[in-house]
């Protein structure tokens, strides 16, 4: 068997001669099968072509020549469409045997079997597919797979120089007037700029090298000038240290050294691609890997790597400078598919204003790092990048989820305006961060924050919070590539306890499973029917005594002489608490005969967010020192609506009697013990969810940090009596609309709620 850098590597030879011919594009074509078909000992070697929006059969080794240019399938249409929609590969040794197989009569194609066949790419997208096929049925070698794709790159460059094909970006259709688009928001705030592509669009012109050696001392050198870059990067980072932003970047670093990648490049630079084509088809690998995966932590690392192999290709080229290096003339919002850290931390933080991603999760790494510098980003906007053309105005308002193309002048004015209001509250709400937060008749009420990475403690001296209510613990397992060992669990939740001072931090145990699967638990916690109600949080916990007894020994350390604050998620019946506690209470004992210093004090709680549990808390509640109400996961199992389908996310109102009934009658139900009680879910992050949470009898509240302002304003403008009494009222004979009812209220009475 031939090596695959042998066998691409002739293909190349032989492909850079016809290239260098005169011959026209077809005759081109016609050769180029021949010496594919030839060099992969191939029955059937074809390549299809995207013209007018369908793919046609423009030259064949092997099929019947009087399909060329007739036949023609659509995108997604047969084996070769769904190639080419996918942009991914297919490997079958039995056609037929595939749900999207189609049968082309004219091709004659009935005899073979087995059938391979690759993308041709260009700019993102396919621009044709090459297919090879056997008609004994057999499954194509990993390199000879990879020999297409090498030949599939150099066939791009090929049909694009011979305007064989639709010009990818031409076509794409952007409209001129006002576009509405909505998407996830990933780091909260809202920003009026002008959109700005991060990156114009990769063009490789040469593929095939003329002289191997000396393509591989470019690439030698454009790694050395990478590696210069981030490391100068990494040490000019100037907003804060000690948080997970940092982690990142080390993480980053550890790519950019990687030899892995490095030799990846050079095998394609062997195979006979230009510097420039060996970078691209390593990154073109990756990616695919990456969508067969099907991970999204995964994934978040695999941007990383992008984001790296973009810079290398700029370097190497010399010519395709991201919009960063350029530099930013006008207030921006920076569009692009994805980011990768190092990418956001080359652009002016004074011209940044926002940032918009068509992919993104809440973990990626380049929204730690925004989140850190304190730029909004919205993210999942789908095909935002054929939306709008550079330079247009963007209104983005991360917090509403929605993004304004080419608004009107009106629009644009409104905005502004809502903009400068934000300012003045914020600056206001600064102001008030000494405050307590006590009604206008005198009740004091507790106001945390949640929190889960360690760049979120400063938020407690910037709003003033009495302390972190809710710190979900999973997040440090969500953004490691491995599971956290003991020793930095313990080095972590020391740094926030540092951070959080003589405030108190509560620290949720592990809630993962179900939706946040995590990559090293994967085979475990995946293939779930239903995860919000699956095998998750307290429950794998439970079953995983190994993952909670190292969870609980690095908190009891890191706690030593302080007061450790610890809360289980999902409690459904008390004895689930009670072996919580069991497996926190032997890690005491073990840890005490070592001589360790333990804390001062442990305070256990538990989170009611399994409705069950409501109906057993007079035998929960004497084992507790506090409660906290996680209104999220309640609602969803209340209604039984899942909390991440946007289709519910407005159908069931948090003012609702149903909920409000229940949160009462858990209220009550806690009178006569010693058992603080929370609401720590989004809903007291409201204001007037907030107000009818204080009217129903509750005293804290652990919220995200931007609402402490909001929250705060509303108490201190409300008389507690009066909202108790309004509260009993509403619930007593509810209207159909009561948060509108309470609204009206609110306002005659002059609390502020917005
Ligand atoms: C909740 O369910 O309300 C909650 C606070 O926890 P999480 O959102 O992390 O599930
Ligand atoms: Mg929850």
């Amino acid at each position: 068997m031939e090596s695959a850098t042998r066998s691409a590597r002739n293909i190349l030879t032989g492909l850079h001669e016809v290239m260098a011919s005169k011959n026209h594009a077809q005759a081109k074509l016609n050769h180029v099968v021949n010496i594919i078909g030839e060099a992969l000992s191939s029955e059937v070697c074809s390549i299809y072509l995207l013209r007018d929006g369908a793919l046609e059969l423009f030259a064949t080794r092997g099929l019947n020549e009087a399909a060329v240019h007739v036949t023609r399938l659509g995108l997604g249409e047969g084996l070769v469409g769904t190639i080419a929609e996918n942009v991914e590969t297919l490997n079958l040794d039995e056609a037929s045997g595939h749900p999207n197989f189609r049968y082309v009569p004219e091709t004659g194609e009935e005899r073979f079997h087995s059938f391979a066949g690759v993308p041709i790419v260009r700019s993102e997208r396919a621009v044709g597919v090459l297919a090879v096929q056997h008609v004994e049925p057999r499954k194509y070698e990993e390199v000879e797979i990879e020999a297409l794709q090498t030949v599939a790159m150099v066939l791009s460059e090929l049909i694009a120089n011979a305007d064989l094909i639709d010009d990818p970006e031409i076509g794409s259709g952007i409209e001129t007037g006002t576009v509405s688009l909505t998407g996830l928001p990933l780091v909260k705030g809202a920003a009026a700029g002008v959109a700005i592509f991060h990156q114009p669009n990769v063009r490789i012109e040469h593929t095939v090298a003329e002289d191997t050696e000396a393509e591989r001392q470019r690439v030698y050198s454009a790694f050395d000038k990478m590696r210069e870059q981030i490391d100068r990067m990494a040490s000019q980072i100037d907003f804060g240290t000690g948080g997970e932003h940092e982690e990142v970047i080390a993480t980053y670093k550890m790519f950019a050294y990687d030899e892995g990648w490095s030799r990846r490049i050079n095998e394609a630079i062997d195979s006979g691609l230009t510097a420039e084509a060996a970078i691209e088809r390593v990154q073109q690998r990756t990616r695919m890997r990456m969508r067969q995966i099907d991970d999204p932590l995964l994934a978040d690392r695999m941007h990383d790597l992008e984001d790296l192999s973009n810079r290398l290709l700029r370097i190497v080229s010399g010519q395709m400078s991201t919009a960063a290096q350029l530099g930013l003339k006008k207030d921006t919002i920076l569009i692009a598919r994805n980011l990768g850290p190092a990418e956001l931390l080359e652009y002016d933080k004074r011209r940044l204003r926002g940032v918009i991603l068509e992919e993104g999760s809440l973990t990626a790494h380049v929204v730690i790092v925004a989140r850190a510098m304190g730029i909004p980003v919205l993210g999942r906007v789908r095909g935002i990048r054929h939306k709008v053309r550079d330079g247009e105005m963007i209104l983005l308002n991360a917090d509403e989820k929605s993004v304004i193309v080419r608004p009107s002048a009106s629009a644009e004015e409104s905005f502004q305006h809502q903009l400068v209001d934000r300012q003045k509250k914020k600056a206001r709400y600064a102001a008030m961060r000494d405050e307590p937060a006590v009604t206008k008749d005198g009740l004091p009420i507790t106001l945390m924050i949640n929190a889960g990475l360690r760049d979120d403690m400063s938020a407690l001296a910037t709003t003033g919070a009495e302390g972190v209510g809710l710190f979900r613990t999973e997040f440090q397992f969500l953004i490691s590539a491995t599971l956290p060992q003991r020793e930095r669990q313990q080095r972590f939740y020391r740094d926030v306890l540092d951070a959080a001072g003589d405030k108190p931090v509560i620290f949720r145990t592990l809630d993962i499973g179900g939706d946040k699967a995590l990559p090293y638990l994967k085979d475990e916690t995946s293939e779930e029917e239903n995860p919000a109600l699956g095998w998750r949080a307290l429950r794998l916990s439970l079953d995983h005594a190994g993952l909670m007894k190292t969870q609980a020994r690095a908190l009891i350390e890191a706690s030593a002489g302080r007061t450790l604050n610890v809360m289980f998620p999902m409690v459904s019946e008390p004895w689930e608490f009670d072996a919580a506690k069991a497996i926190f209470e032997g890690q005491m004992e073990f840890l005490g005969k070592l001589k360790k210093q333990l804390p001062s004090k442990v305070r256990y709680g538990a989170m009611l967010e399994v409705p069950a549990l409501a109906e057993t808390l007079d035998i929960l509640l004497p084992k507790i020192q506090f409660l906290s109400i996680g209104t999220n996961d309640l609602t969803q199992f209340l209604f039984a609506a899942d909390r991440a389908d946007p289709r519910l996310a407005e159908r069931y109102d948090w003012l609702s009697p149903a909920i409000l009934r229940f949160i009462k009658r858990v209220v009550d139900a806690t009178d006569g013990h010693d058992v603080d009680v929370a609401v720590c879910g989004e809903m007291g992050g409201r204001s007037l969810e907030a107000l009818a949470l204080i009217g129903l009898g509750i005293r804290r509240l652990s919220i995200t940090p931007a609402a402490v302002g909001p929250v705060k304003a509303m108490i201190r403008s409300t008389d507690q009596a009066a909202i108790k009494a309004k509260m009993t009222e509403l619930l007593t004979s509810p209207t159909q609309n009561l948060r509108s009812a309470l609204s009206v209220w609110a306002t005659a009475q002059g609390i502020e709620t917005s």
